[in-house]
């Protein structure tokens, strides 16, 4: 696959690589500079059902290989990876637009997935107790849920799909994935790779669209269970169609992340660590920093220096060195987030940095500067809602307690982190605060994946989190045997 070309992507069903049944077809752009590279298929419900067709009958062979040899194609897997780390990074920054870093970064997280998923002979193990009564024993035993289908996001191109696909595998199910139209190519490189490492035809299918291919999974019979990330309403749209439509779910959704700086703390930490977790990948994460609570007797020094570090960011296309902003992901993006920087003025926030006067604003990729409001509350639009963008709200507290409780007014909780050196009031925060992902002195608290990935409220539907234990018993259901041997 080359991304020289411009191609109309194909999907992948059973091995094969197949056009769409349909012309309908979207765009997708390299954000840093405008340029189309590639066309995506918006794929009909017919398409999806020959994928699901397939994958129902792959996971009758499939489930029963046994589950060393399921996970040493992963093993393969994860080398093939290795091998192909800065071309799989180079097609990330090339339709996402983080930075060369970054995406290198990213592929490190998808790696680690495979390689805890690697592990399912030891995760899939049931338990027993020999002796429930006199000659009486129980044990549970772990079998996989059937054909999945996954729903992914444009901000993650790697690490996403493989929150998902390689435990679902190798727990013994077969998959169904819908990439992101934005960013549908590396999807199918890691189709490809899967391929090469010996995975049979029709485990791991690709169906490129948009909302009828989203439908046609939330609906469709043979599919047991769906894993989503995505923006709040979609999840919320998916989880409920999903569950009505008995199905197992699990939507992970949109954040708004907290950051709480007291005056005990390192700032000088505190504010790099909140550069980074703010401007990176341009804000487009979802453990991305968004707003900061930080005590009055330092807040007018720690903006001070947040300003600075802000200043010294250099933007431009992710793939040039040195650069550490790179564009957000559509023109339509930069509208919206402009128009969110317009709305944060008119509701009287002080505009510190406005990152629609960077020069890499004038050029033709989708260039949004480091911008940073002060003086932010809870009333305005900027502090509730998700922009996904380089927008940093900074709102000023009298201590801790009213730290959290602004933060708990939010809908979201995904993320949420304290700058200090005091042990109790760690405490105090990981008792108090609202978040399912925590962090102390760090910015982005993202879990590795032998953790759930667990995001609370209105960031996360379900019960079972993405990774850790959780993804285990998600992809798999238990029978549990009574028995006594005469
Ligand atoms: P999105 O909701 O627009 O799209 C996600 C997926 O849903 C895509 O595959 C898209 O095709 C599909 N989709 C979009 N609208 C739909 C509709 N109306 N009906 C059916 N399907 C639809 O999200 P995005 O903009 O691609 O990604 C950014 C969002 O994802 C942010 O809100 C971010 O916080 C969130 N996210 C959350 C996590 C997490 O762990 N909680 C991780 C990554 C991203």
């Amino acid at each position: 696959m080359t991304i020289t070309k411009i191609e109309t992507l194909k999907n992948y069903i059973n091995g094969e690589w197949v056009s769409a049944t349909t012309d309908k077809k979207e765009e997708v752009y390299n954000p840093a500079t405008g340029e189309v590279i590639a066309n995506v298929p918006i794929s009909t419900k017919e398409d999806l059902d020959s994928a699901v067709q397939v994958a129902s009958e792959a996971f009758v062979t499939w489930k029963e290989v046994p589950v060393p040899r399921r996970a040493r194609i992963l093993f393969k897997y994860q080398q093939l990876l290795v091998e192909h780390w800065e071309e799989l990074a180079r097609i990330i920054t090339v339709e996402n637009g983080k930075n060369f870093t970054e995406a290198h970064g990213e592929v490190l997280r998808g790696i680690e997935c495979v390689e805890f998923a690697a592990g399912a002979p030891t995760l899939m193990m049931g338990d027993n107790l020999p002796s429930i009564s006199t000659g009486l024993e129980s044990g549970t035993y772990r079998y996989p849920v059937g054909v999945v289908g996954g729903i992914t996001p444009f901000n993650f191109p790697m690490m996403v799909p493989c929150w998902m696909f390689p435990m679902a595998i190798a727990t013994g199910n077969t998959f169904v994935l819908k990439p992101s139209e934005r960013t549908p190519l590396l999807a199918n490189r890691l189709a490809e790779l899967l391929e090469e490492a010996g995975l049979p035809k029709g485990v791991f299918n690709i169906v490129h669209g948009a909302h009828d291919v989203v439908n046609g999974i939330l609906d469709h019979k043979k599919i047991a269970a769906i894993s989503f990330v995505g923006s709040q309403p979609v999840a919320e749209y998916v989880y409920k169609r999903g569950t009505d439509n008995l199905k197992r779910v699990q939507a992970l959704a949109g954040a708004k992340n907290h950051s709480i700086v007291l005056k005990d703390a390192n700032l000088e930490n505190a504010a790099n660590q909140i550069i980074n977790a703010a401007f990176g990948s341009a804000g487009e994460r979802c453990m991305a920093c968004s707003v900061v609570a930080v005590e009055d007797e330092i807040a007018d020094e720690f903006v001070e220096t947040l300003l600075d570090r802000a200043n010294e960011l250099t933007i431009g296309n992710g793939l040039d060195e040195g650069i550490f902003l790179g564009p957000v992901i559509r023109d339509t993006h930069k509208e919206r987030t402009e128009q969110y920087i317009a709305t944060g003025e008119k509701e009287g926030a002080t505009l510190i940095r406005d990152g629609r006067l960077d020069n890499a604003a004038q050029e033709k990729g989708y260039f949004v500067g480091p911008t940073i409001f002060d003086h932010v509350t809870s009333e305005m639009k900027i502090w509730q809602d998700e922009i996904f963008a380089p927008v940093l709200s900074i709102s000023r507290v009298k201590n801790l307690d009213e730290a959290i409780e602004l933060s708990n007014q939010s809908m979201f909780a995904n993320g949420a982190c304290i700058f200090t050196r005091d042990g109790g009031h760690v405490r105090t925060f990981r008792e108090n605060i609202d978040a399912g992902m925590l962090g102390v002195n760090i910015g982005v608290p993202a879990p590795m994946a032998f953790f759930p990935f667990s995001g609370w409220k209105d960031s996360f539907y379900g019960d079972l989190h993405t990774n850790g234990k959780d993804g285990v018993n998600f992809y798999t259901r238990k029978k549990v045997m009574t028995g006594r041997w005469e």
